[in-house]
């Protein structure tokens, strides 16, 4: 298949992470986690000490750290200043302040752009990439040839992550409303903050993904890539 960009968007527990990652699998494709890269941020400021509530003192620090993504979509892995992050990201402690970062828009302005090129390089380089995040479709890379708005209920979306969160452990009723109310919050911060917004553009074909199979998603997202070519 011809080397293209596949730009996904969605809440958090809609399905992303494992559809872009099965989809670029399937194709022999980078893949780009841009959540990851908000995450390896904030990862970095509070390592800092810095207050992530503190837009100012946040802004002044974002150039210092240096931020790699892994494109691998069987093993994503993200590095700062030389430290495999990829688990720390993770934690509950980057989860509740992530959104607090990824409002500062100088914070943006800097991971847009290298998102933008890693992009580029995946094309440059010969191959497609599968790309992640809350506003890729629009911001990003709204010229991407594929465009996809993935959704799911919010109890199914609170089911899957509460289940991750749990590992082989099951996931309690307790959590699960508790994972219900996080995301409720992460998502209100993430649609409601003045720097992009998570919107879905026009252009994005939406899938939800509540009923629906991972395997049916991704060939769903397979069969969009076809017709683009
Ligand atoms: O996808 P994930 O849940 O890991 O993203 C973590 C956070 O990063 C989101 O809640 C959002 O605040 C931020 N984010 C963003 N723009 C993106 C990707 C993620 O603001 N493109």
């Amino acid at each position: 298949m011809k080397p293209m960009i596949i730009a996904v968007d969605g809440p958090a527990g809609s399905g992303k992470s494992s559809v872009c990652r099965g989809t670029a699998h399937s194709l022999g494709w980078r893949y780009l986690d841009t959540g990851a890269m908000y995450r390896a941020m904030t990862w970095a400021v509070l390592e800092a000490g810095i207050d992530p509530s503190n837009a100012n003192e946040v802004a002044n620090f974002c150039t210092q750290p240096k931020i790699l993504s892994g494109f691998d979509p069987q093993m994503p892995t993200i590095v700062v200043d030389g430290i495999d992050v990829s688990k720390a990201i993770r934690l509950e402690k980057v989860t509740s302040a992530v959104s607090a970062v990824s409002a500062i828009s100088d914070v943006r302005t800097l991971l847009v752009l290298m998102q933008r090129q890693e992009a580029q390089q995946a094309l440059s380089d010969g191959t497609g990439i599968v790309v992640e995040g809350r506003d890729i479709t629009t911001v990003v890379l709204p010229d991407a040839e594929v465009k996809i708005f993935l959704t799911a209920r919010p109890e199914i979306r609170a089911l899957r992550r509460a289940k991750e969160e749990a590992g082989s452990a099951s996931a309690t009723v307790k959590d699960i409303q508790a994972t219900r109310e996080a995301l409720q919050r992460r998502d209100h911060l993430d649609s409601t903050r003045k720097a992009s917004p998570l919107t879905q553009s026009k252009e994005a074909f939406e899938i939800d993904t509540s009923d629906m199979t991972l395997d049916e998603v991704i060939a769903e997202v397979v069969v969009r890539a076809e017709a683009a070519q």
